[in-house]
């Protein structure tokens, strides 16, 4: 009813003041709606999602799962019949955490299994394991105020929580994630000889959350895992009541030499200019024991979709559309890397690219950037998305797989879902298939495919 009252409504406005524009934005809107239309009757990401995160699982590069994961996503885009599709050699690192870390607390007479996981490119700890005394710390001005006198010898925990009063959770992350990506080599430089740093996640549960940790070189490479959220509230605790509590922990990780992968393309030709690209994407690698759900299997099982929409709906694009899996944004980002490269040697112009990987939530929003006129530009189609629930195109960033596209004037886009419950699941091993609901999945791959039309129409110039 409501629908049939909003075209009356366009049809009334049409037809007083018929304008080009106007007869645009009608048809635009009514193939946006088959657009939505499609993917919530008829859409197929969240089977791809279930295959992707069941039958392949667990994708961290350099692992089976990972060529698997390559494999799977090659086969759909072929058997969705794109009009190309095709592997890019990559070299990607290969850290395996071997067997599973072994961790407690040591506190008077009480010895207390925690929860923990290696940090991704972490070394293992000695043979038998690291015990020392614990030193808790907030952030890295407290750490270097304490010195080397006090921190040598030491296991320092960084236990500054991600802060839940930031409504954009990502802003929030970014507030507190310094201590896994840094903290450890900070710890090092003052003799400490190991690191335990809490888990990325608003939440109080029993899951570790694993992430990349950077080594600076010059510092000691010490070992360093993730504590879930509730095992640092106990730790925190236990050193208030007992300054002399030990950690002990042992973890078996390594890195291994880089081996071949590669990043998964599939594309629907361009018409009018084929040598022009526009890309959805997604990254397919994730942590070694999560499904890697919505981080980010959502986001290249989306990306597929987008163009097998336009397909199946009869689009003919005037540039090529490519939906591409990148390989290795959680510990290298090589697969983008190398497909800036390529993009470059090949003298591929692209025009705009769109990534996911906030999550399979419900989609509220793109990022753009570009100069000002191309975000004017984009932000001109507001109107189209609103009736689907995404209100504001432009504030926020690209994705971290197509950033090194901008040195070639790409406009950088990413679908912003609802960030609230993303970090409940980001890196842990609860990031499972049943964690994404079917229509908001949808809903997301829907709006890429809208965004994907929009800017193939009418360019971003
Ligand atoms: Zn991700």
């Amino acid at each position: 009813m409501k629908h049939k009252l909003l075209s009356a409504a366009l049809l009334a406005l049409c037809s007083t003041t018929a304008t080009f524009a106007q007869a645009d934005y009608q048809a635009d809107s009514i193939f946006i709606r088959k657009i939505f239309n499609t993917a919530l009757s008829e859409g197929h990401s969240y089977e791809y999602l279930r295959d992707l995160t069941q039958k392949v699982g667990a994708r961290l590069s350099g692992s089976a799962g990972a060529a698997k994961a390559v494999e799977y996503t090659r086969d759909v885009m072929v058997k969705e019949n794109f009009d190309n599709v095709f592997l890019q050699n990559v070299m990607v690192p290969h850290w395996v955490r071997g067997a599973k870390e072994k961790a407690y607390i040591l506190s008077g007479k009480q010895k207390i299994v925690i929860p923990i996981a290696a940090l991704g490119g972490s070394v293992a700890t000695p043979k038998g394991g690291t015990k020392a005394k614990v030193i808790e710390v907030q952030n890295f001005q407290e750490l270097r105020a304490l010195g080397a006198d006090k921190v040598k010898g030491k296991i320092v925990f960084f236990n500054r929580p991600m802060d839940p009063t930031r409504l954009n959770t990502f802003e929030a992350y970014g507030g507190a994630v310094e201590q896994r990506g840094y903290g450890p080599s900070e710890a090092a430089k003052l003799g400490a000889i190991g690191a335990i740093v809490r888990s990325m996640t608003t939440r109080l549960d029993d899951f570790p959350h694993t992430g990349s940790l950077r080594y600076a070189s010059g510092a000691g490479m010490i070992p360093a895992a993730a504590i879930s959220t509730n095992g640092a509230e106990l730790l925190s605790k236990l050193i208030k009541e007992n300054v002399d509590t030990e950690i002990y922990f042992e973890q078996f990780s390594e890195t291994l030499p880089d081996v071949p992968s590669h990043n998964v393309i599939g594309e629907l030709k361009g018409s009018e200019n084929p040598a022009k690209y526009i890309v959805v994407g997604g990254h397919l690698d994730s942590w070694d024991f999560a499904q890697g759900a919505h981080d980010d299997g959502s986001g290249c099982v989306q990306s597929i979709e987008a163009v097998r929409l336009l397909k199946v709906l009869g689009y003919k694009p005037k540039n090529t559309l490519r939906a591409v899996m990148f390989m290795n944004e959680e510990n290298g980002l090589k697969g983008g890397i190398a497909y800036a490269d390529s993009a470059k040697n090949k003298n591929e112009k692209h025009i705009a690219a769109i990534e996911s990987d906030r999550g399979g939530f419900i989609p509220l929003g793109f990022g753009v950037v570009g100069t000002p006129a191309q975000k004017a530009k984009i932000v001109s189609w507001t109107k189209l998305f609103t009736p689907y629930g995404l209100y504001e195109l432009g504030p926020g960033g690209g994705g971290a797989d197509i950033g090194p596209l901008a040195p070639q004037g790409t406009v950088l886009m990413e679908l912003i879902p609802d960030s609230q419950r993303y970090f409940d699941y980001h890196h842990a091993a609860n990031d499972t298939f049943d964690k994404v609901s079917k229509r908001e999945l949808e809903l997301g791959g829907a709006s890429m495919a809208a965004m994907l039309y929009l800017i193939d129409k009418y360019g971003v110039e």
